[in-house]
């Protein structure tokens, strides 16, 4: 589209050229809205050549070879779903005060690893390493790989160093958002966390959907969330605003979950008004991940689903407590509303074990 002069006047160089996103994002919200904007209409007009010569310019999914959208600076994960933080505090740490005092105060997150992070499609390696069996010690493939449901955004303007990020300026650093799976290995995890937090039980992969959907798109799909919460200042916003997306999961073609990201305690604009209160600093292509999104009644993690392995779920005939070698865990979302729909595509991976020598 750059070279049948589309974007002409509005970008100078071929970003589209490169191999990720970044370059694009770079250039900020003014020109990036316009590009957005000119394809839209584009193909929303009868005629225009876009429409006319779509084939040139679009082609079937499944004929092309997806990869990763962005290249990925640092990676965050949060911890804001307050239905997932309750159900897996009281199954690490007993039912009585499953929240941690801070958590309510906060939006809670752990630093991730960018370098394990995959497009949808990439087959996922069961991960090997130590775990407590039986109150032993020992050393061996998980038996406890699980997936998470979470929605993640993009990062879209870097920020100074020292220099925090207003809550009300927040949304000028989200370029948009797409589906996240981290992978989690629940034995390695529960044996390692503390007191440090995730660290291999969590960094073997991490799968994301193949394109972004910048935030302008979801303006029509704007809801208002936890009107009542009384958090300090700097984590005050006006009107709180989330996002009405539909997102599910299926486990080998069954569909296990099905929530709505508005379910979460803590908005992106909050976790990036707490990313930066302490000066540190957000880059073009950093990537934030929302937590597992559970509510009432879903659960976004089998950890969550089988109660730690306690309850099976029976998956098309078959008995599941955590994934099996050649399990399919697929994660897709979608806005809709008044006749338009965003779809975020799918975050889609296989376990494999592990072969000798790999
Ligand atoms: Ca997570």
């Amino acid at each position: 589209m750059y070279d049948a002069g589309f974007f002409e006047g509005i970008v100078v160089e071929d970003v589209f050229e490169k191999n990720f996103l970044n370059d694009f994002i770079h250039l900020g919200k003014s020109v990036t809205n316009k590009i957005r904007l000119i394809i839209q209409e584009e193909l929303t007009l009868k005629d225009s050549s876009l429409r006319l010569n779509f084939d040139l310019y679009f082609f079937d999914d499944k004929s092309v070879t997806m990869h990763l959208p962005l290249k990925v600076g640092d990676y965050t994960d949060f911890y804001s779903s307050r239905h997932h933080a309750e159900n897996v505090g009281e199954l690490f740490r007993g039912g009585d005060n499953p929240l941690t005092e801070n958590w309510i105060h906060m939006p809670i997150a752990y630093h991730g690893r960018a370098s394990s992070i995959v497009v949808s499609g990439t087959e996922i390696i069961r991960p090997e390493g130590q775990l407590l069996k039986q109150n032993k010690v020992v050393f061996g493939p998980s038996e406890k790989v699980d997936f998470e449901l979470e929605f993640a955004t993009v990062i879209g303007k870097s920020s100074q160093l020292g220099n925090p990020v207003e809550i009300s300026d927040s949304e000028e650093y989200i370029f948009g958002f797409c589906l996240l799976n981290d992978w989690s290995a629940r034995d390695i995890q529960s044996w390692e966390y503390k007191p440090l937090g995730p660290f291999l039980g969590k960094n073997f992969a991490t799968t994301i959907s193949p394109w972004i959907v910048t935030i302008e798109a979801l303006n029509l799909f704007r809801v208002s969330v936890n009107p009542k919460k009384k958090d300090l200042p700097y984590l005050q916003m006006h009107q709180p605003e989330s996002f009405d997306i539909n997102l599910k999961v299926h486990l080998n073609n069954q569909e296990i979950t099905h929530t709505n990201f508005s379910k979460m305690y803590w908005t992106v604009h909050q976790q990036i008004a707490r990313h930066t209160v302490n000066g540190c600093n957000l880059k073009v292509g950093d990537i934030m991940g929302s937590g597992t999104i559970s509510d009432e009644k879903e659960k976004g993690s089998l950890l969550e689903q089988t109660y730690n392995g306690e309850k099976p779920l029976k998956i098309k005939g078959e008995i599941r407590t955590f994934i099996e070698n050649g399990d399919t865990v697929s994660l897709s979302g979608y806005a809709e509303k008044n006749g338009v729909k965003v779809g975020f595509g799918q975050a889609v991976g296989t376990l494999k074990k592990r072969k000798k020598n790999e």
